[in-house]
């Protein structure tokens, strides 16, 4: 989703940087740029007017030109804006005043209400130790009460059945009562869409609100809309009190501009992002690190959390200790990484969050995917055990005898052996960079 404006920006950058000094000129070219990169990403003109403004009285303000570093400082300057406008910090869930909390989840059909409510959950529930129930008020669609019914199970959260005999009031009252018996920490409660915002949804679920009074109602929007987005949440947002936004789909390939305007118009927070079907591939929306991740700065906080979700901490030391033993990272090592990063999940989605500064780091976002991975794992079990501890001896026959064994061709095989250098020196620039520090934090 923020792929396209990251390049925008990393060009517009990169042009900058190159500049010796910077004039009132070329910041004012600048910054029609930045304007157009944004306008094209689909962020609203009203939105894209207040940036550009508040950057330009800033650099009055610092009179930047005559700063040290002045790219590095507009650079700043454009990053505060950013995160200005997505909202300085992220709004946690409020969990504290009801018991038990309870969230309703509202929006149109099909854009991810049912599949966020369940991440939810499971987010809540492994994250923050909750006790979660769940139940659906959508008696227009049976298939809708089976899916989430399915999901919770796949999630391993409790499911409050309800039917489409019973009317949305009745069913959430229930669910209340049962939820506060049983004492659940938090009710989720998923409610009917429509394919367009039309009176009578927005009625029923402003009547349930009204009903069970939620601690957080959180509507749900699909990336993919586009500028349409902000009619959806204008039509919510004046019929009942919004409490923020979960963005879904941001796996696709859509343009970035509705994150930016949607809280900056509602001044109402987006608390999640959703990035793929998985139930696992759900964050908590941090302003300051999807700005980082725009500004092409990477995310490390997110992938760190990603990471610590999904591989153990046996071999987080092992990964720490490989790392700081850099000169001696052998192909046995690369196997062991390989089969973890695998285990993490969608490595252009992981690598997507990493800092896109520094050629060593272009070249592995570039040149690695799952093909490329499972490639190399290939040749890695063709070699013998000493050839896996010492790269160097892989050379004339040794290759041939590999290429046999793995049935990949030797051009195939000298630009994954060029690979191999290309990860051994990220590996390098990592440690450098302070990671094995980072994955220490992993271990506590
Ligand atoms: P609802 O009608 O609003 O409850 O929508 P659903 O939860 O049933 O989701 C509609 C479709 O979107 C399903 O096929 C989901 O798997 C898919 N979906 C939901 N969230 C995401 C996401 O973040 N990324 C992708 N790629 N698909 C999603």
């Amino acid at each position: 989703m923020f792929k396209n404006l990251t390049e925008r920006f990393s060009k517009i950058f990169n042009k900058l940087s190159n500049q010796g000094k910077l004039t009132e000129k070329n910041i004012k070219e600048t910054l029609r740029e930045v304007e157009q990169a944004l306008l094209e990403a689909d962020v609203a003109l009203s939105v894209v007017q207040n940036f550009t403004s508040s950057i330009s009285k800033s650099c009055i303000g610092k009179s930047i030109e005559k700063s040290f570093t002045p790219g590095q400082e507009l650079i700043k300057i454009v990053k505060q804006e950013l995160i200005e406008i997505l909202g300085k910090e992220n709004n946690h869930l409020n969990l504290s005043t009801q018991n038990p909390s309870v969230i309703m989840i509202v929006g149109l059909q099909g854009h991810g209400k049912t599949t966020s409510i369940v991440k939810l959950g499971k987010m809540l529930k492994n994250t923050k130790n909750k006790k979660i129930l769940l139940v659906s008020t959508d008696i227009y669609r049976p298939a809708a009460i089976k899916q989430l019914e399915v999901l919770s199970k796949k999630a391993k959260i409790d499911f409050y059945p309800s039917n489409i005999d019973q009317k949305p009031i009745q069913i959430v009252t229930k669910a209340l009562e049962f939820a506060a018996l049983k004492l659940y920490d938090i009710l989720l409660i998923d409610t009917a869409g429509r394919l367009h915002t039309d009176k009578y949804m927005i009625d029923e679920v402003t009547n349930i609100q009204k009903k069970i009074q939620p601690i957080e109602t959180l509507l749900v929007i699909d990336a993919m809309v586009g500028q349409d987005a902000i009619n959806i949440v204008n039509n919510f947002n004046t019929n009942m009190s919004i409490t923020g936004f979960i963005i879904t789909k941001t796996d696709s390939d859509t343009r970035a501009g509705i994150a930016l305007s949607m809280r900056f118009i509602t001044k109402k927070p987006i608390k999640f992002i959703s990035h793929g079907e998985s139930l696992n591939e759900f964050e908590i929306f941090h302003p300051n690190r999807i700005v980082n991740r725009i500004l092409g700065m990477g995310d490390m906080l997110s992938l760190i959390e990603n990471i610590k979700n999904k591989i153990n901490k046996e071999n987080i030391k092992k990964f720490t200790h490989t790392i700081k033993s850099q000169n001696k990272f052998s192909y046995n090592d690369l196997l062991v990484q390989i089969q973890q990063i695998k285990k993490i999940g969608n490595v252009t989605k992981i690598l997507n969050k990493l800092p896109k500064t520094g050629t060593i780091f272009k070249n592995i976002q570039y040149n690695i995917n799952e093909q490329l991975l499972f490639k190399m794992e290939t040749i890695i079990h063709s070699m013998t055990i000493e050839e896996r501890k010492k790269p160097e001896l892989i050379k004339g026959l040794r290759k041939r005898r590999i290429a046999k064994g793995s049935g990949i061709s030797i051009q195939e095989i000298n630009s994954l052996l060029k690979q191999f250098n290309n990860i051994k020196m990220m590996v390098n620039t990592i440690k450098k960079g302070g990671i094995s520090k980072m994955m220490k934090g992993i271990n506590k």
